[in-house]
């Protein structure tokens, strides 16, 4: 895993988002911190990010999680970014990649399933059953990569809450729009509003 792809993208003089640290790598850890950041770019989108092997593994998830198991959520997989994106919230810059705001939508932590013996692994096989445990999400969730599109190959998964306890019918991540750091909703950060 490595930041070369976050980092081409990014104009660190013109963006305020963190150029990040070469990942190290660590063991496949049990699980770690995971963030969703709610990013009002071109089109609305939510990011997931699980801590895996010293990066952020990342997917644009549109409509955002839900806590739903009957809603299937459309999750592009796109480039690791760097631990130090984790609590990022702010403007990035017209004309920069990525251009609007992002705020901490949700964070906590993450496990694999019992029956996942390597996470890593589990997401090169295409499929990976977790939990979150965080201030809006909770429960067992899943990632299952359905089809590779485009030239550029992008890769799409569905996200998907599993039928447990914790599933809670037609919840919408929209109705849910206060950062977990600030308190601040996209508004507040892109009218520069302090808390
Ligand atoms: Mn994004």
């Amino acid at each position: 895993m490595t930041l070369e792809r976050y980092q081409q993208k990014r104009r660190f003089s013109a963006t305020p988002e963190p150029r990040g640290r070469p990942p190290r790598r660590t063991r496949s850890a049990r699980g770690g911190r995971y963030v969703v950041q709610r990013h009002r770019a071109t089109a609305l989108h939510y990011d997931v990010r699980l801590e895996l092997g010293g990066v952020l593994v990342s997917w644009a998830v549109p409509k955002g999680p839900s806590l739903d198991p009957a809603a299937r959520r459309l999750a592009i997989h796109v480039e690791d970014h760097p631990l130090e994106y984790f609590d990022f919230e702010g403007v990035i810059p017209r004309a920069q990649y990525g251009a609007g705001d992002v705020i901490v939508w949700d964070w906590g932590r993450w496990e694999p399933d019992g029956s996942v013996d390597d996470p890593e692994a589990a997401l090169r096989a295409g499929e990976l059953k977790f939990r979150l445990e965080g201030e809006k999400l909770h429960g067992g969730f899943v990632l299952i990569r359905t089809g590779r599109h485009g030239a550029a190959g992008k890769e799409f998964w569905l996200l998907i809450h599993r039928r447990d306890d914790e599933g809670v019918p037609d919840w919408n991540a929209e109705k849910h729009p206060a950062s977990v750091k600030s308190g601040r909703t996209n508004d507040d950060i892109a009218a520069g509003t302090h808390g």
